[in-house]
C-alpha cells in the first residue's frame, strides 16, 4: 500500500479518534511557560502539566501531530542532518496519550494494530525493545501480541527509561523498530551513521508508572499514563518503500524545488537534503515567532539559516535563494498547518533579509576558510581562526565545523570558546570607559521575540517586513 505523508497523518488521527481520543492541535515550537526547554521536541511537551496532575482537561485520551525541532538543548540532531537517513531538525511526531486512562496493554495493542492492520506492515519486519526489567511489557508483546521472543530485546540503558526530570513522573519505554534490510550499511566508527540505517526506530511507547522521589525511590503512580511518539517521516519512508526519510514524497518535491532555485541537476547531492530539511525548521520557527538573533532561540535559528545558505553557496547558487522555498513548503504543509500558510509572507521576508545580510560576507569568509583548510597542519582548525570567521564574517562556529567536517577535519571548540570569552572581557572593559559599541550592536541584532501576542515583538517583525 503506498500512502502519502498526508494520508498517514490522517489515518493516525482517524484511528485514534475512533478509539476515543480527542484530537489536539500541535502546540507552538516555542514552549509555553517552560524556560527549561529550548524548542518543543516531543508530543508530550504540551501535556506536561496534565501528566503532573496540576492541570485538568475534559478528556483522558488525546491524539496529536506535533511539530518538533531538535536542533539544540537535550535533543540535538543538527549534526546528523545530511549524514543519517532518519534525522531531521524539524519533524512531525504523531502521538497518542492516556492521562490516567488506559495503560500498557492497550497502548501496545493500539500501536501494533495501527502498524500491522491499518498500515498493513509486515509483522516479520518489526522488532521491539523493552526496558530490561519490564517483564510485564515483555509478556504482553510475547503472549498477548505474539511477537517471537527473539524479536523482543531487553535494553538496560536510559534509551528505554524515560523521566520528566530529576523527580516526578517516569517509567520504562518500549520502542518499535523496522528492519529495512541489509542493503544499507553503517558508516565508519565514531560517525553519526555508525549504527547504520538498517533497523530504524519508528515508535516510542512511554509507560509513565512511577513518581520519582527526591531520595530516588520510585513510588507507583495511582493512575499510570501513556505518552507515545511516532516519527511521521520514518513511517512514510516505509509506506513508500524507500529507505531514507529524504526520499519520501514531501522531501522529493522539496529537494526538487531546492535544486531548481539553486540551479543544480545533481539531485543526489547531500547539500540539497540539508537545505530541504532546514527550510522546514526555519520556516516553522519563524511561523512560531522566533526571529534570527544573536542569542538563545534566535541564534539557533540564525545558525540553521546560515548553514542552509552556505550549502546553497556550495551548490553554486548565484542569488538569494532560501526564501524562495517557503512557497514549496507551504504547498506541502500549509493544509495541515494553516498557520504556516498565514505567515508565508513574513517568513519569506525574514529569510530574505537574513540571507542578504549573510551573503555580504559569505564568499570572503569561505575564501579564508578554504585557504586555512588547504594549509592546515593536523586535523583541527584553530580556535582563533574559528573566532575570526565568526567575528568578521558572521560564521557561527558550527557552520565552520560543518565545512571542516566535509574535508575530514574538526574545529577547536574550546579554543573558540576561549576567544569568545576574551572578547566579552574586552567589551566589558571598553564599556567601563563608556565605549559600549559591541553591546549596543548586540542589542540591535538580538530581537528576542517570543510570539505574535507580544506587542513589542510584533513591532520588530513589522519593522523588518516593511519595504
Ligand atoms: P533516534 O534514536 O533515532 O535518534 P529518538 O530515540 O531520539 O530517535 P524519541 O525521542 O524516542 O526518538 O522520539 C520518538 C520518535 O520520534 C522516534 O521513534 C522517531 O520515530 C521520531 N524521531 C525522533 N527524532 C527524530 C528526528 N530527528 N527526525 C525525525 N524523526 C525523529
Ligand atoms: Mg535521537
Ligand atoms: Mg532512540
Ligand atoms: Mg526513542
Amino acid at each position: 500500500m503506498t500512502l502519502s505523508t498526508a494520508d498517514i497523518r490522517q489515518k493516525f488521527f482517524d484511528y485514534f479518534k475512533q478509539h476515543g481520543h480527542q484530537s489536539v492541535a500541535s502546540s507552538s515550537l516555542v514552549p509555553a511557560d517552560d524556560p527549561t526547554l529550548l524548542f518543543t521536541n516531543a508530543g508530550m511537551n504540551q501535556f506536561k502539566d496534565v501528566f503532573l496532575g496540576t492541570e485538568k482537561r475534559s478528556y483522558t485520551r488525546a491524539v496529536s501531530s506535533q511539530r518538533c525541532v531538535r536542533a539544540g538543548g537535550k535533543h540535538n540532531d543538527l549534526e546528523n542532518v545530511g549524514y543519517t537517513a532518519r534525522h531531521h531538525t524539524f519533524f512531525e511526531m504523531m502521538g497518542n496519550f492516556s492521562f490516567g486512562d488506559y495503560f500498557k496493554k492497550e497502548a501496545i495493542e493500539f500501536a501494533w494494530n495501527f502498524l500491522t492492520k491499518e498500515l498493513g506492515l509486515a509483522k516479520d519486519k518489526l522488532l521491539v525493545t523493552v526496558f530490561h526489567n519490564d517483564d510485564e511489557a515483555f509478556d504482553i508483546w510475547e503472549n498477548h501480541i505474539g511477537v517471537p521472543k527473539e524479536k523482543i530485546i531487553r535494553i538496560d540503558t536510559a534509551d528505554n527509561f524515560w523521566s520528566m526530570g530529576d523527580t516526578g513522573p517516569c517509567g520504562p519505554c518500549s520502542e518499535i523498530f523496522y528492519d529495512h534490510g541489509e542493503h544499507i550499511w553503517g558508516g565508519p566508527p565514531g560517525t553519526p551513521e555508525e549504527d547504520g540505517d538498517r533497523f530504524i526506530e519508528i515508535w516510542n511507547l512511554v509507560f509513565m508508572q512511577y513518581n520519582k522521589q527526591e531520595d530516588g525511590t520510585m513510588e507507583p503512580l495511582p493512575k499510570p499514563s501513556i505518552d507515545t511518539g511516532m516519527g511521521l517521516e520514518r513511517i512514510s519512508a516505509i509506506m513508500q518503500d524507500v529507505h531514507s526519510n529524504y526520499e519520501i514524497d514531501l522531501f522529493e518535491r522539496l529537494i526538487k524545488a531546492t535544486a531548481e532555485v539553486v540551479g543544480t541537476t545533481d539531485l543526489e547531492n547531500k547539500s540539497l537534503r540539508v537545505i530541504a530539511d532546514h527550510i522546514r525548521s526555519c520556516s516553522f520557527l519563524i511561523c512560531d515567532g522566533v526571529m534570527p538573533g544573536n542569542e538563545g532561540r534566535g541564534y539557533v535559528l540564525r545558525r540553521i539559516i546560515r548553514r542552509a545558505v552556505r550549502h546553497g553557496y556550495k551548490l553554486g547558487a548565484q542569488d538569494i535563494f532560501f526564501y524562495k522555498l517557503v512557497a514549496a513548503l507551504t504547498k506541502e504543509m500549509g493544509e495541515a498547518y494553516p498557520e504556516l500558510a498565514d505567515q508565508q509572507p513574513v517568513i519569506e521576508k525574514v529569510l530574505r533579509v537574513e540571507e542578504e545580510q549573510f551573503s555580504k560576507t559569505l564568499s570572503r569568509g569561505m575564501a579564508m576558510l578554504n585557504d586555512v583548510l588547504k594549509e592546515l597542519d593536523g586535523d583541527t582548525v584553530a580556535g582563533d581562526v574559528v573566532f575570526k570567521l565568526y567575528d568578521t564574517y558572521g560564521f557561527p562556529a558550527d557552520l565552520t565545523g560543518d565545512v571542516a567536517r566535509e574535508h575530514g577535519y574538526k574545529i577547536d571548540e574550546e579554543g573558540f570558546e576561549q576567544a569568545m570569552q576574551e572578547q566579552r572581557q574586552r567589551a566589558q572593559k571598553a564599556s567601563n570607559f563608556g565605549m559600549n559599541y559591541n553591546e549596543q550592536l548586540r542589542v540591535e541584532h538580538a530581537t528576542s521575540f517570543t510570539g505574535y501576542t507580544d506587542v513589542e515583538g510584533q513591532a520588530n517583525v513589522l519593522e523588518l517586513i516593511k519595504d
